[in-house]
């Protein structure tokens, strides 16, 4: 049976963050039931169209998920495993916020059947946590982050920011300490980017951001630490313990197959793209007068040259890298007559050839935005 992954959205939040583009908005409980509602009769009809599909990976990513009960998560998760195969291990992982994760919600969770829990955390520092706009101080992260050990997550995973206004290398170095001697499983580390129409991007003069050499030794500074320390790097941005890798999110980077349900929610499906528009109102409405498939938009088969370039643009992103045998399988030419000679980038230290298998070295990682336009531009 083929694999499947599954990704549910759940569009509330507290509040917005300062950074934040994705698509969420505070809501009162009906509007929270309605939305459970709507979800479970999509993640019903949806199933028709993948029956020989075996889900082995779910995400419930938003948003904040934990916003919802535990009995609203759990009838979501039901709702899952009535009309889907489920493999038997699947990873079921569900984002969280400290603020809205108590005790008994953890362990309502793991009841239901979720497996992983991902923390958004980005700094141990009230200060850099009140600029972004957190909802949360570092208290209420420790306090979730035991609360989920002693429920029984034996899988959490934890996100960091760098590159926060206000923030030092030094305070960065501490944030990193202080979750090491936690010993997450998986650690996120993201560069903040400042992203037109948030409330970032119209406060930008009055920030002070780390300079862009405080940045690269921030970046610099994570990888060293968590590598020293056993994580294996993975991804540009993502560090786990060995066996620990974010399942659902490697389908990404491979080019696997999953569907997205919920207002802004991502497909990838038999070699198509489609997204929904992100817009709730729309959704429930859609959903509440059966018309599922107004619900797939931008729909695009991706195919040709663009597959070609997807293909090199997301296995880069890994530090395992590309097969180069396998590219010349799937596309009938080689990377190097597509992309050009990569031997100067190799001799540089930018890049690794190892076993057949090209790949950035951890500088060269660094700077894979530059290097990846340049090929992708002179493949065009
Ligand atoms: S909690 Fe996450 S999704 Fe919600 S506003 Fe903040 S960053 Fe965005």
């Amino acid at each position: 049976m083929q694999k499947l992954g599954l990704y549910l959205h759940i569009p509330f939040c507290v509040r917005k963050c300062h950074y934040c583009d994705f698509y969420s908005a505070p809501s009162g409980k009906g509007a929270r039931a309605a939305y459970v509602r709507a979800l479970c009769r999509h993640l019903a009809v949806a199933a028709g169209e993948v029956q020989d599909f075996s889900v082995d990976t779910v995400y419930f990513g938003g948003g904040t998920p934990t916003l919802l009960t535990g009995a609203e998560l759990h009838e979501l998760l039901d709702a899952v495993r009535t009309h889907y195969a489920m493999e038997p291990d699947a990873e079921i992982t569900v984002e969280c916020n400290p603020v809205t994760a108590a005790e008994g919600l953890m362990k309502e969770l793991r009841t239901a059947g979720f497996n992983r829990l991902s923390i958004g955390l980005q700094s141990v520092h009230d200060s850099e946590l009140q600029l972004l706009g957190r909802p949360h101080d570092y208290a209420a992260f420790l306090e979730t982050y035991k609360a989920a050990r002693r429920a029984g997550f034996a899988n959490v995973s934890v996100d960091l920011m760098f590159g926060i206004p206000g923030q030092t290398v030094q305070s960065f170095s501490h944030t990193v300490d202080t979750l090491l001697a936690l010993s997450p499983e998986h650690i996120s580390a993201y560069g903040l980017r400042i992203e037109e129409g948030t409330p970032f991007y119209r406060m930008q003069p009055t920030l002070t951001l780390p300079d862009e050499d405080a940045e690269a030794e921030m970046a610099e500074l994570v990888a060293q630490r968590l590598t020293a320390a056993g994580y294996e790097h993975y991804e540009i941005s993502n560090y786990a313990r060995p066996g620990k890798r974010s399942r659902h999110n490697m389908r990404y980077w491979l080019g696997a197959d999953y569907l997205g349900f919920g207002p802004g929610a991502h497909s990838y499906l038999h070699g198509t793209r489609f997204e929904t528009a992100p817009d709730r109102g729309a959704y429930l409405a859609a959903v509440e007068q059966g018309a599922f498939t107004t619900l797939r938009q931008n729909a695009s088969v991706i195919a040709g040259k663009e597959k070609m370039d997807e293909y090199v643009m997301l296995r880069m992103r890994l530090f395992e890298g590309l097969d180069l045998q396998d590219f010349t399988s799937r596309f009938g030419i080689t990377f190097r007559e597509e992309y050009g000679d990569v031997t100067p980038l190799i001799k540089g230290g930018f890049l690794t050839c190892t076993n057949g298998r090209l790949a950035f070295t951890e500088g060269g990682m660094r700077v894979s935005n530059a290097i990846l336009s340049e090929w992708l531009d002179f493949g065009k």
